[in-house]
């Protein structure tokens, strides 16, 4: 197969429609599967989800809205290992066989070792991931194999040099902000894995929102050269024009951000000198008005002991810092949160779990 003539949009399910946005399993099926089917009308194929998401259910609700409704030969279903829970070897297989029965599939499309650094790899290699996912591969299971990627260039030429061969394509981290952000080095780890041939998938392309809701001296910019485009638009046309990217995965939860972000890479066009030196001076504003560069993935709040809304917190303080909002705003959304039972940030007993999590190396124990 050749990845590189995909369509290049994929839905990504970290961030479905809810019915109470406190609760990420209380699934609003009524707007995922309009979401889902105008995506599929729009000529689009490709689905992302993975086991941890949407606390561990998404599987299961992306079976119901999509799988139970559409042709399996209709839609591509990507879906990852969860090696950060494993205990020993043979989780491997009993939560692969769980996988399929969530999804209620025979095969999956994509299939990734999920959130690779180097704590993931030691455990891939003690479990011997590589080889299990080529395994899988050969008896039909999977039809391409990947990983999602989370660490250094270093990290990631040193896999692709051992491991390489069980793998037809990795996932990273790219958007214009991390471009060059020590802490991701997006463009270092694609230069990485063309070296070794692999084509690219792009996770967080708007930096978990970031890149859409920028300050307003930014959106001036982008409307004054383009009126009719979005923030996000840009964001997703820049990952798309990195060479060697076959596929973007935008999270998306509203049918605007479905019409847009299909509009945006539909018809793909690359970015042209002119918007790349527009995306430069978008990039300066944003980096000055960003305090706590969080994605909002949630990774870390999975093992806190004080459940305490790391990315919620972050969040508030980043809009504060932005004055997007009042402090007494700021202050009402942040005790509502606590009243929902999660730890203060004061409540922190700095174990480290969490940035052990984290896929952005965030020192969360210092900012919160
Ligand atoms: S260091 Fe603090 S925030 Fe992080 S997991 Fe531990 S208690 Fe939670
Ligand atoms: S602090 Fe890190 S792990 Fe937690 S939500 Fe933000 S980026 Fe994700």
């Amino acid at each position: 197969m050749d990845l590189m003539k995909e369509k290049k949009l994929g839905f990504g399910c970290m961030r479905l429609p809810v019915l109470d946005p406190q609760d990420a399993v209380s699934f609003d099926f009524d707007a995922i599967e309009k979401l889902f089917d105008r995506f599929l009308e729009l000529g689009m194929t490709y689905f992302d989800t993975a086991y941890t998401y949407h606390g561990y259910h998404c599987e299961e609700a992306v079976r119901k809205a999509l799988v139970e409704r559409h042709p399996r030969d209709s839609f591509q279903l990507a879906t990852k290992l969860p090696l950060r829970d494993f205990k020993d070897a043979g989780d491997m297989e009993k939560i692969f066989r769980e996988q399929l029965e969530n999804c209620g599939v025979d095969y999956f499309d994509y299939y990734l070792l999920h959130n690779m650094g180097h704590n993931v790899y030691a455990k891939c290699e003690t479990y011997g991931a590589f080889d299990f996912v080529k395994r899988m591969q050969r008896e039909g299971k999977i039809r391409v194999a990947g990983m999602s990627f989370h660490d250094t260039p270093e990290l990631l030429d040193e896999i692709l040099t051992r491991y390489g061969d069980r793998l037809d394509f990795v996932q990273l981290q790219i958007n214009y902000i991390d471009w060059e952000q020590p802490n991701v080095q997006s463009r270092r780890c694609l230069e990485v894995a063309r070296k070794h041939g692999k084509p690219v998938t792009v996770m967080e392309p708007c930096k978990g929102g970031t890149l859409v809701n920028i300050p307003a001296e930014a959106e001036r910019l982008m409307k004054g050269f383009a009126p009719e485009r979005s923030p996000a638009s840009w964001a997703l046309r820049f990952a798309a024009s990195q060479e060697g990217v076959f596929r973007v995965l935008s999270g998306m939860n509203a049918m605007d951000q479905v019409e847009d972000n299909c509009s945006a890479l539909g018809e793909f066009r690359p970015l042209s000198e002119e918007e790349n030196a527009v995306i430069d001076e978008v990039r300066k504003i944003i980096q000055a008005n960003t305090a706590i560069p969080c994605t909002a993935c949630e990774y870390c709040t999975h093992g806190c002991p004080k459940r305490i809304a790391i990315p919620q917190y972050f969040a508030l303080y980043n809009s504060m810092k932005r004055k997007t909002g009042s402090f007494s705003s700021q202050n009402v959304y942040y005790n509502n949160t606590v009243l929902a039972g999660h730890g203060r940030a004061s409540d922190c007993i700095k174990c480290g779990k969490c940035e052990q999590a984290c896929p952005q190396h965030l020192t969360i124990r210092k900012y919160l």
